[in-house]
């Protein structure tokens, strides 16, 4: 049955539905954690769709894969936004760090993720699926050359505002998944594959409005297991929830995990 979005906790007072999120958790075997930008605004990088997201003042349109291509002032604008960017210097925050205890605990083996930032793997997570690519690397759109984005940024730091492949002469973009590019077929298909293995589906920090990623939930619903959302605002996927959490991303997890393995200090 859908869950009715409860309203936000503004007394302190616990997240509205942990406990029944805890019951399903306390008996799942195998939680699938999906992330997405919302779980990383808290270290400091804005999101697409939230209240400070970077679609109120970037047009989607310059975040396709047909302009990068096209539009050589896209390219030049996005090397200049990575060499200025928060990526290098954001850290983890409290919701990462509850991911990795979750994990550590051998209730969540894998973890999907939206996000390019690489802070899940820096809070010590493993087994970390980024089914859009990663801004740790670049790679040339033509011969699917990859490099340290550094080589990149040294080359754009130099002068080179849109640099160029040395050895084909193709284009370097980040090693991410911009709109309108596929997805790397072996990275969606395991993502796959674990939302059929999860008793619990859990998404922290997304719309669930980004296709095909969202089918991974989906596709975790549709084997029988159960959804639990948390996020601030509205989901594409609120109606397939078995339970809406409705709270930043922080502090949210860290009640949940706490109360499901107790806090740091009591283990
Ligand atoms: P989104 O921007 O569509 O949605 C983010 C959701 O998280 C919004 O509903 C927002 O209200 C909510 N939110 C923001 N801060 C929160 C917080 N502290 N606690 C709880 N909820 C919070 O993000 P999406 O669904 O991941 O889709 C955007 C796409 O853009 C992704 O596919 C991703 O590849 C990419 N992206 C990645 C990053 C990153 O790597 N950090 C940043 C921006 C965009
Ligand atoms: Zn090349």
């Amino acid at each position: 049955m859908a869950a009715g979005r409860p309203e936000p906790d503004l007394n302190g007072e616990p997240t509205p539905g942990l406990a029944e999120a805890l019951t399903w958790l306390r008996h799942a075997r195998r939680i699938l954690v999906f992330t997405g930008a919302g779980i990383s605004t808290e270290s400091g990088i804005p999101d697409f769709r939230g209240p400070n997201g970077v679609w109120k003042t970037t047009d989607p349109q310059r975040y396709t894969i047909d302009s990068y291509i096209s539009d050589r002032s896209v390219r030049v604008e996005r090397w200049r936004a990575r060499l200025e960017g928060r990526f290098s210097s954001a850290q983890p925050n409290a919701a990462h760090l509850a991911v990795t205890r979750l994990q550590r605990a051998g209730l969540a083996p894998v973890i999907v993720t939206q996000n390019i930032d690489g802070l899940h793997q820096k809070a010590g997570t493993v087994n970390v699926i980024e089914l859009h690519g990663t801004s740790s690397e670049a790679m040339c759109l033509d011969c699917r050359r990859r490099m340290p984005i550094e080589v990149a940024l040294d080359r754009v730091r130099e002068g080179d505002e849109d640099p160029h492949c040395e050895l084909c002469g193709g284009l370097l973009k980040t090693a991410t998944i911009s709109f309108g590019q596929a997805l790397v077929a072996a990275d969606m298909d395991r993502a796959t594959e674990e939302a059929r293995r999860c008793d619990v589906c859990l998404t922290v920090g997304s719309t669930l409005s980004v296709w095909p990623a969202a089918a991974v939930p989906a596709e975790a619903v549709r084997h029988g297991g159960r959804l639990v959302i948390v996020n601030e605002g509205v989901t594409d996927l609120d109606g397939m929830a078995s339970l809406i959490l409705s709270g930043r991303a922080g502090t949210v997890m860290t009640e949940l995990v706490a109360a499901l393995l107790g806090t740091e200090d009591s283990r």
